[in-house]
């Protein structure tokens, strides 16, 4: 952990780079719900004590997303952070943040998963940075995270726009020094005096209009950081694209510098219609190599040079066209293009996700299936985080996984359906996150639903950070939304309790209206880690 403010040389993750890039770039506050690959982030200025940062988990993206704009409102700067698909539920007020602008610089960092490591899908955030029209940089090493984190608060502040980070799994979860510089002081209290921050129609208009009129100032301010950089000889057959963490494996393929063909490096959205043209006029041919959906091939579609050359990347299949990038699959679209490469070395096997052994959710995945196989029509609706892999052998207990708070909406709807019994499994922080709306639904109509809530008083998926309610404050906000004190049941998931749990199941399914059983047990894990950190408190 950095302690000075002076410059250093430090090995951090990607994470851990923004992090400390916001940190030094004078962040007065950090925001976010865990989410992999981006949970570090937070994790680190949470942990970080040399001066005071405000950190507090959210309840879900937009709570965070909108606690960093009230404090970019205030005049100060904020970090807020979230993976991709938490960018979906924060959606409305990042979108809406490009139109009010910001006071304070406000860097939104947030955390893809190509290939999909732990995620349901790899949904590429470059493409909402487009559409709301709000500046975008990626990274392509640990040492630009860190100082496009920095640059970024700089350019926020100065444009009155939020500015997103793009992260990439590989990128957040590997380590690598960083040169940190001086830390700047943090801004004193100046409240935004505008009235842009009120979205009538008549001021959102005007914001709108003012938020098109920045893009030359965005596209100026990105050519000052050089996030479109020339490389190779000046023309050629190829050409070669390479955006983010795509030039770190273009690099591991042609580490000489003088042996790469004409390059432009992309590290900035969005992207300049000079450079581009330039670049294009340049070569005959040309590979994309982007990490995520094919952004920059479908915007090499309005420039006229591409008319008369051939795009190879992710549409013509030289790139694979889902999944992540690896200097394997680089030297491959290589290879497919003509260019001369070195021979690739051997996958590694893959190694399938489980449940930790004893988890509690096993109990209770056994203790539903064991009730559920009397019905034919029994489908168990289930949610993000670890009860996830109750999907796999040898439980095989759950049907669905959409999205953050989905269980509940969907046992809903499958029960207006007809469909019975309809049960959902959702987690504690998950719960908080968005299973409370579906549940005020369910209770409004008597929904014959049977929510079950595992509680293991943490979100364990992501490694064991806060989460808003468990044990009997999470019963009361249960209780407080009105689910029926007679249905309302909590159960503790040990293996020897598998009968008595069965027979609770049992009868809230049979029970013709909505019913909500709690199981409580702590994450085995998360027992681990709080053992551990009580004998190091007690050394
Ligand atoms: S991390 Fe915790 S909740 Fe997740 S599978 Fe392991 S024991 Fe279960």
């Amino acid at each position: 952990m950095a302690s000075n403010t002076s410059a250093t040389r430090e090995l951090l993750l990607g994470d851990e780079a923004v992090a400390l890039g916001a940190i030094h770039g004078g962040i007065s506050g950090a925001f976010a719900y865990p989410g992999t690959p981006a949970t570090e982030i937070f994790e680190f200025v949470e942990a970080f004590k040399d001066w005071p940062v405000a950190a507090r988990w959210s309840t879900n993206e937009k709570v965070a997303f909108e606690t960093a704009l009230g404090m970019s409102y205030a005049g100060k700067r904020a970090l807020v952070s979230m993976k991709h698909v938490g960018l979906n539920v924060a959606a409305d007020a990042f979108v809406n943040s490009g139109i009010t602008g910001v006071n304070g610089g406000l860097v939104l960092a947030v955390a893809d998963d190509p290939g999909m490591h732990s995620s349901q899908n790899e949904q590429d955030s470059r493409f909402f940075a487009s559409f709301a029209l709000v500046p975008c940089l990626e990274p392509a090493d640990q040492q630009e995270a860190y100082d496009f984190t920095r640059a970024a608060l700089d350019i926020s502040e100065r444009l009155a726009l939020p500015v997103m980070l793009r992260l990439v799994t590989r990128l957040s979860h590997s380590r690598a020094v960083v040169e940190t510089r001086e830390s700047r002081a943090q801004n004193p209290l100046r409240p935004s005096e505008g009235r842009q921050w009120i979205l009538l129609p008549s001021n959102a208009r005007i914001g709108y209009r003012r938020l098109i009129e920045k893009q030359e100032e965005v596209q100026a301010a990105l050519r000052e950081l050089r996030c479109w950089r020339r490389y190779g000889p000046a023309k050629g057959r190829l050409g070669i694209i390479a955006s983010g963490i795509a030039w770190n494996y273009l690099r591991e393929e042609i580490p000489d510098e003088a042996a790469l063909p004409p390059t432009l490096r992309v590290t900035g959205y969005p992207l300049a219609e000079e450079e581009m043209e330039k670049f294009l006029a340049s070569v005959e041919e040309v590979l994309v190599l982007e990490e995520g959906y094919p952004l920059i091939e479908d915007r090499l579609r309005g420039f006229p040079a591409r008319g008369r050359m051939k795009v190879h990347g992710r549409y013509d299949g030289t790139v694979p066209r889902t999944g992540e990038l690896s200097p394997d699959s680089v030297h491959a679209s290589l290879h497919r293009t003509g260019h001369p490469v070195r021979e690739p070395e051997g996958p590694l096997a893959p190694r399938p996700p489980a449940l930790c052994a004893g988890c509690a959710h096993g109990t209770m995945y056994e203790a539903m299936k064991s009730v559920l196989k009397d019905h034919a029509h029994a489908r168990s609706f289930a949610d993000i985080g670890c009860y996830t892999l109750g999907a796999l052998p040898p439980y095989e207990a759950i049907h669905s996984c959409v999205d953050m708070g989905a269980s509940i909406s969907m046992a809903i709807g499958a029960a207006r359906a007809g469909l019975h019994p309809a049960v959902a499994v959702i987690g504690d922080s998950t719960f908080m996150h968005s299973g409370m709306t579906p549940l005020v639904d369910a209770v409004l109509e008597d929904t014959p639903i049977t929510v079950v809530i595992l509680d293991n008083s943490t979100v364990g998926m992501t490694g064991g950070q806060h989460t808003a309610a468990t044990g009997p404050d999470l019963v009361r906000v249960v209780r407080g939304l009105g689910v029926p004190e007679a249905h309302l049941r909590v159960v503790n998931p040990l293996p020897k309790e598998r009968d008595a749990i069965s027979k609770v199941l049992a009868e809230e399914i049979a029970h013709r209206g909505v019913s909500v059983i709690i199981a409580q047990r702590i994450c085995i894990q998360e027992a681990k880690r709080r053992a551990r950190d009580e004998k190091k408190g007690g050394e």
